[in-house]
């Protein structure tokens, strides 16, 4: 789960990192009442989960009252890369002297964490990391030792932080460390930390990444997830209790098992196509979560065929073909579906798909060739025949 910036900072303010004085305000009027509040300079900045708001128009300093309205009545209803703002974050504005960058994430190759921290911070880090790669300064930290003060006083001096800003940078630092392991995140990023005119350090945006395996100790999460962006598709899936990811592709995927719906997002690339979602429907493959997992894909507007990829292990085929059958009597309309049933029972399975004898389901006997057939009626706009 992401979280909003005002989110995450507020995440941050009860590790004791320091950031700006702000409020979050869903209207124009409350953004001018919160900037009273607080006292000009202010910075009015867009809450949506996407990067790059600060070039998209989506932070902007108000200097007084008619500023602050202006900028907040503009901000709102922004489409800022397909997300548009409805909640701002007015806080007040820091005189910048040098913006920096800091994050820890999961170094899953080397299985340690890893900081990165860059003096050159700010709306480009990319372009720095990209260019030069040198300029950030990357640590592991062996989670079993974590990181001490010492060892964030050599991060910093080593990403050639100013010397003033060393010392409450490795601070941070160490504070930053503990929301990551402590919080379950996956990343926690600082972008820009900044040293102000007056010598102090402190978060001037945040990006938060929580775990959702972890969710199930972390009670207070569930007003954070109240707040999340999700799109229909997202949060009909997780009514339903499926495992669902949306994507932007044409083909809507449903196979059981992480593993096999993973590969089958490859095969679907393989073959020229792209995946509409990720969606594993588990071992339970019966007729309500496959009738469930129909429904999801079909709400979703760029889906032109569904490829059901099914290996029968413990669950068998025949079962999982009954469960086809019966969802199909539910939820009649949609886009073809090639289905690729293997393993315990498959045989018996077929023939139930073969005597239903519906012209929407095209059986196939590999993924391979499954996965061509699909991206063929997707190409085609979700026209097919039965092979
Ligand atoms: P992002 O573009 O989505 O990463 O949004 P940020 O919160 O990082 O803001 C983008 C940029 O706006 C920062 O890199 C700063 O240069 C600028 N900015 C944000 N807050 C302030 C502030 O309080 N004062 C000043 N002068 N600039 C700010
Ligand atoms: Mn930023």
């Amino acid at each position: 789960m992401d979280l909003f910036e005002y989110q995450g900072k507020q995440y941050f303010a009860r590790y004791g990192i320091p950031i700006s004085q702000g409020e979050v305000a869903d209207s124009v009027e409350e953004a001018v009442a919160v900037a009273e509040r607080i006292g000009y300079p202010v910075v009015i900045k867009a809450q949506v989960q996407v990067g790059g708001r600060g070039k998209a128009g989506g932070v902007k300093l108000a200097a007084d009252r008619s500023e602050a309205e202006l900028h907040a009545s503009n901000i709102l209803g922004l489409d800022i890369k397909g997300h548009v703002v409805k909640r701002l974050w007015v806080e007040r504005a820091t005189d910048i002297a040098k913006e920096y960058y800091a994050s820890f994430t999961l170094d899953r190759a080397a299985k340690q964490y890893l900081s990165m921290v860059s003096a050159r911070g700010g709306v480009d880090i990319e372009q720095v990391a990209e260019e030069e790669p040198a300029a950030i300064a990357r640590t592991h930290v062996n989670p079993l030792d974590g990181l001490d003060l010492e060892t964030a006083r050599d991060i910093v001096r080593r990403a050639e932080l100013d010397e003033v800003a060393r010392e409450e940078a490795a601070a941070i630092l160490v504070k930053l460390y503990r929301c990551y392991v402590d919080g379950d995140a996956d990343l926690v990023e600082v972008n820009p930390l900044v040293l102000t005119t007056a010598g102090r350090v402190h978060a001037l945006d945040a990006k938060v990444t929580l775990d959702d395996d972890a969710a199930f100790r972390h009670p207070e999460w569930e007003e954070l997830a109240g707040a999340a962006e999700m799109d229909d598709r997202e949060r009909l899936a997780k009514d339903k209790g499926l495992q669902y990811i949306g994507l932007d592709g044409t083909v809507g995927i449903i196979a059981n098992g992480a593993g096999l719906a993973m590969s089958t997002l490859d095969v679907v690339n393989q073959v020229g196509g792209s995946a509409a979602n990720f969606l594993d429907i588990g071992g339970g493959a019966n007729a309500d979560v496959m009738a469930d997992a129909l429904e999801v894909i079909n709400t979703d507007q760029n889906v032109r065929s569904i490829l059901v990829n099914i290996f029968g292990g413990i669950v068998r085929c025949d079962e999982v073909a009954r469960g086809i059958v019966t969802a199909l009597g539910r939820v009649e309309e949609g886009w073809p579906i090639v289905l690729r049933l293997d393993g315990t029972n498959a045989a018996a399975a077929r023939q139930i798909i073969e005597d239903y004898g519906s012209d929407r389901i095209i059986s196939e006997a590999t993924m391979l060739s499954a996965a061509r057939k699909a991206v063929e009626i997707a190409a085609a706009g979700g026209r097919g025949e039965r092979s």
